[in-house]
């Protein structure tokens, strides 16, 4: 088990919530947080089968927990999800997608052709 390092700030919006990791950013969407909220009830609802419905909650607290996770509170009464840096860091992965390159190799760029001396 790989030890993540925490971020170096976090910041905190109603609709979602930004990390920002030595390496990089991860924007997390509060309904997606809200989703994979790892208080009891809702585990205990994932292990029934029963969907986590992320809806339109929002985000009203983040307190670190330690070195290693952040415990996010919703309006909507979960406050007691501890989310630690691990999993914040594959949340914001798979948020993101597979990253998408440039499809077109812009090698070829037709401009000025080469002024050849003119012939007489
Ligand atoms: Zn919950």
């Amino acid at each position: 088990m790989s030890i993540v390092a925490p971020p170096l700030s976090i910041a905190l919006a109603p609709g979602s919530l930004t990390l920002q990791w030595s390496d990089g950013t991860s924007m997390l969407p509060a309904a997606l947080l809200r989703a994979s909220c790892r208080c009891a009830s809702c585990q205990t609802a994932r292990l029934r089968g029963e969907a986590v419905d992320g809806g339109a909650a929002t985000l009203v607290d983040a307190l670190p927990v330690g070195h290693y996770a952040l415990q996010l509170r919703f309006d909507d009464g979960h406050e007691r999800g501890i989310y630690p840096w691990q999993a914040l860091r594959e949340l914001g992965v798979s948020a993101q997608g597979p990253s998408t390159r440039s499809a077109a190799a812009k090698g070829v760029e037709r401009g000025q052709a080469p002024a050849s001396a003119d012939d007489p």
